[in-house]
Order: C-alpha cells, then sequence, then structure tokens
C-alpha cells in the first residue's frame, strides 16, 4: 500500500522559520521525523518579501536599488555558506539573483505588474533551492517542485485569484503521483496564469498556496509552521499574556484571520473547510510545545475565544438625500466599490447616510492601494462622500455571540475610557466588530484581553 494513500501532510514553514540556515534546519527536522510529510511549501526567507516590494516601488533610487540587491543576496549566500559548496547551487542562485537585477532595471521604464510579480517570486524560488539543499544535507531525497505548474490563477497580477478546479486537475497529474517516492519542496505565494505568466495571491498568501494545494492533493493534515507556538487568545507581540488555543473551530480561525491575526492569511481556512482537512499551527522553533489544531467538531465553544485587529482601515461615510424612502442607493454604491474590487467589512447605516469600512492592507503583493481617485470620482457621482483614515477595526471573536447575554455590556464597560467609532454585532454567530482610533488600537485590545480572558478587571 502506498504511503500516500494512507495518509498525506503538507507542511508549510513561514518567513522566519526559513530565514537562516540555523531556522532551516530545525525545519528539515521537523519534516524528517514525519513520513506523511510529502510536500513542503516554504515562504521566502524573513525580509526578503519587504526588499522585493521595495525593489519595486518608484521612488527606488539607483543606490538604493543596488544596496536592496545585496542584502537580498546577502541572505541567500549566508544560507548557501553553510551548504555543501556546489557550483550547480550557486549557478542556480545567482541566475535568479541575476534576473532579479535585470527586472528591477525594466520596472523602472516600465511599471508593469506583471513584471513586478516575476520580481516579487524571487524570494520563494530561492528559499524552495535552498531548503530543499538543506533536506538534501540531512541524507533526504528531495526535489523542488515549481508551484506555478500547478497553482493556476487569474490574470489579477499582485492578488490572483486561484483556479480550484485546475489546480485540483494539475495537482492530480503533474503532482501527486510522484509524491509516494519522493519528497518536494515547492514554493508559497506564487502561481501562474494560463499563458504561464508568474502571478502571486497576496501578501502573506503562502499559507493560501499550502491550503490550496492540500485541498488539490486530498492531503490529511496541513501544518501551518510560525514562530509562535500556535494560535493565540490574541498577538502574543501585543499582550504578553495571551495563551495559546489547544483547538479551535473552522469558523473561529476564519474569523480570527479574516479581522487581522496575522498567523493566518485570511482565504487560507476556506479550502481546508471545503475537503475537511485539519490544520495544525505549531512553532518550528519549538515543535514540541503544542500547537492549536483548526478542525470542524471543537470540545468547546466559549463566547469569548480570541481578540483580533486588523490596523490601517478607512471609513468611508456616504450621505445623500436620495436615499431617503428611494431604493437602489446601495447597490449602485457595492457595484462602485466591486467594480474596484474593494470589499467592504462593516457597515451601518441611517436614512441618508452610509457608513462602511475599507480594508486598505488588502491591497495586493507590491502594496497598490486599492482605494484610488476613480473609486472616489465615482461615488461622488451619487453621494458626498467622507473618508477617515487612521482606523484599526478590533474583532471579538467567540461563540454564540449574538445570543448571549451581557456580551455587549461587557465589551463597552471595558472600554469606557476609548471612543467606539462604529460598532457592529448581529451578522455572525461568531463575533463583535468595533472599530477605533489607529492610535488607541493597542490599548484596545490589551484592555479587552485582560477583561475578558485574564478576568482581572
Ligand atoms: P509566517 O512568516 O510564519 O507566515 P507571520 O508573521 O505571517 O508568520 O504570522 C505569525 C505572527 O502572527 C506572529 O509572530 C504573531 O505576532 C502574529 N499574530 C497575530 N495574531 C496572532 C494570534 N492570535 N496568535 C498567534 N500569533 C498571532
Ligand atoms: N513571502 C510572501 C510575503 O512575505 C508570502 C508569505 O510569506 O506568506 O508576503
Ligand atoms: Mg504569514
Amino acid at each position: 500500500m502506498s504511503i500516500i494513500s494512507k495518509k498525506l501532510v503538507i507542511a508549510k514553514f513561514g518567513g522566519t522559520s526559513v530565514a537562516d540556515y540555523p531556522s532551516m534546519l530545525n525545519c528539515a527536522r521537523i519534516v524528517l521525523s514525519n513520513p506523511f510529510t510529502r510536500l513542503v511549501v516554504v515562504s521566502a526567507s524573513s525580509g526578503v518579501t519587504n526588499l522585493l516590494v521595495e525593489l519595486t516601488q518608484a521612488h527606488v533610487n539607483d543606490e538604493r536599488r543596488v544596496q536592496l540587491l545585496k542584502n537580498i543576496a546577502q541572505i541567500q549566500y549566508s544560507i548557501i555558506d553553510n551548504l555543501p559548496q556546489s557550483q550547480h547551487l550557486l549557478a542556480l542562485i545567482d541566475s535568479l539573483l541575476n534576473h532579479m537585477s535585470v527586472l528591477s532595471e525594466s520596472l523602472i521604464l516600465n511599471r508593469s505588474k506583471e513584471v513586478m510579480d516575476e520580481l516579487l517570486s524571487i524570494g520563494e524560488q530561492c528559499s524552495s533551492i535552498l531548503f530543499n539543499e538543506v533536506l538534501k544535507q540531512q541524507g533526504e531525497y528531495s526535489q523542488v517542485f515549481d508551484a506555478r505548474k500547478v497553482m493556476r490563477t487569474n490574470d489579477q497580477f499582485g492578488a490572483a485569484e486561484p483556479d480550484i478546479n485546475d489546480i485540483f486537475r494539475l495537482c492530480q497529474s503533474e503532482l501527486l503521483p510522484s509524491l509516494n517516492n519522493t519528497r518536494f519542496v515547492t514554493q508559497g505565494f506564487i502561481g501562474a496564469n494560463e499563458q504561464g505568466r508568474t502571478t502571486t495571491l497576496g501578501r502573506g498568501g503562502s499559507d493560501y498556496s499550502a491550503a490550496l494545494l492540500a485541498e488539490a492533493l486530498n492531503a490529511t493534515t496541513l501544518e501551518i509552521w510560525t514562530d509562535v507556538a500556535g494560535i493565540y487568545t490574541t498577538d502574543p507581540r501585543l499582550a504578553a499574556n495571551a495563551k495559546p488555543i489547544k483547538e479551535i473551530s473552522f469558523s473561529e480561525a476564519a474569523e480570527m484571520a479574516t479581522f487581522g491575526a496575522k498567523i493566518l492569511h485570511p482565504a487560507t481556512i476556506l479550502p481546508a473547510v471545503r475537503k475537511n482537512i485539519e490544520v495544525f499551527v505549531g512553532s518550528s522553533k519549538q515543535p514540541e510545545s503544542s500547537g492549536t489544531w483548526i478542525r470542524t467538531q471543537v470540545n468547546n465553544a466559549p463566547v469569548y475565544r480570541a481578540v483580533a485587529v486588523r490596523r490601517d482601515q478607512t471609513l468611508l461615510n456616504l450621505h445623500s438625500l436620495k436615499m431617503l424612502h428611494a431604493q437602489g442607493f446601495l447597490a449602485e454604491t457595492f457595484a462602485s466599490l466591486a467594480r474596484h474590487k474593494i470589499s467592504v467589512d462593516l457597515i451601518t447605516t441611517s436614512e441618508v447616510n452610509v457608513a462602511l469600512t475599507l480594508d486598505k492592507t488588502g491591497s495586493d503583493s507590491s502594496g497598490q492601494q486599492l482605494l484610488n481617485d476613480a473609486l472616489i470620482q465615482e461615488l461622488e457621482h451619487h453621494c458626498n462622500v467622507k473618508i477617515e483614515d487612521s482606523l484599526a477595526l478590533v474583532a471579538i471573536i467567540g461563540n454564540n455571540i449574538p445570543n448571549t447575554t451581557g456580551v455587549c455590556q461587557q465589551v463597552f464597560d471595558s472600554l469606557s475610557e476609548f471612543n467606539i467609532r462604529m460598532s457592529s454585532q448581529g451578522a455572525s454567530q461568531h463575533n463583535m466588530c468595533i472599530l477605533v482610533a489607529e492610535k488607541d488600537a493597542a490599548a484596545v485590545v490589551q484592555t479587552l484581553h485582560r477583561d475578558l480572558f485574564e478576568g482581572l478587571s
């Protein structure tokens, strides 16, 4: 009986997990400790995508460009220094670094999104080659698999949407048959359109890549290895008393990811839900610490599970007397937003006003903003538009929130010292959202965490 017909594990390692040679070595041990882990998905080494994004920016002068290229090269060479000297490996990495330099030059003349994606993909291309060498150094016969052979997307460079049917078909024919005999290392974040042009899935997209591959290969388990020991009650960088969560439902985890818990890319959970694939989140530095399991059924469903925050939110306040007793105003507004590929999060309405929040962090891989002048002009055709920036969306995530007496009172009591610009509750069983000033975001999260999770009040 083949090994993958019993169990198939896909392991994804984030940027900090493949930041340098010692970190890669930790990941190699995790991979090699489980014979069912047949496919490894890696992000670019920590910091590399940020440097590449900077390379795509119009304002970067020649001197800075050279510096950025050097910094990226240094990260790769410091890993190569720990590997058995191989001309072949050096030539591979050097040719990618040369390609990076050529692409960054060509962007000076033509700021093409297609070229930007090709450039951004180099981080993951390098880390996959290097991680594969680390596995080979540990005695494993593994190979690099180019994700672009199977990760079929549309043409939306910078924020490409995967084609689930094509990915399934390609994974089943190009990848699955070989997994029995060989372990593969592939790239997160990158894909290709029908013509084979490189695309990217948006920042943090490696989690999503891994989940899509797990779905297309009918994997039993998806492991997300990162720099913290699982999903916590809030970002442990924000609240020192945040506690790891042992088990969480798909719905709760999806809400957390959507509302800013950076630990998971917002789209990660969907493919796992579609195929009921259990997801594990753990620390590649401390693989023995228990981590978090995300499953359909979990043993407990507390009212308060976690607090998440999404910064850099914009509030659009639309005012029009046309709204009075009229139909179709919201439809027109949403059609404009959809044309500009902007999704709305919170919404409140009065007779002549609509206030809605937009997520600016949902911009594309190279950081281009979605909220643009063309959209604002379009909206101004049918209403007055007021824009407020520097806001943060804080989400209280849990279970049965709209039907639990006292939640609103507890939340508002806890936050009596802060101005709540907008609030929303009732649509989802799993969340209550409030909009606050960006400057208050950290204190709001800490206060809520203290009062709802630490029982100190
Ligand atoms: P990776 O590079 O492995 O994908 P990320 O930086 O994208 O890692 O995500 C991990 C980070 O997510 C953590 O370092 C932590 O600061 C942040 N984070 C935000 N919310 C949470 C949470 N609720 N639990 C754990 N980590 C969180
Ligand atoms: N390297 C990409 C980024 O930094 C994708 C990822 O890490 O998930 O956004
Ligand atoms: Mg991430």
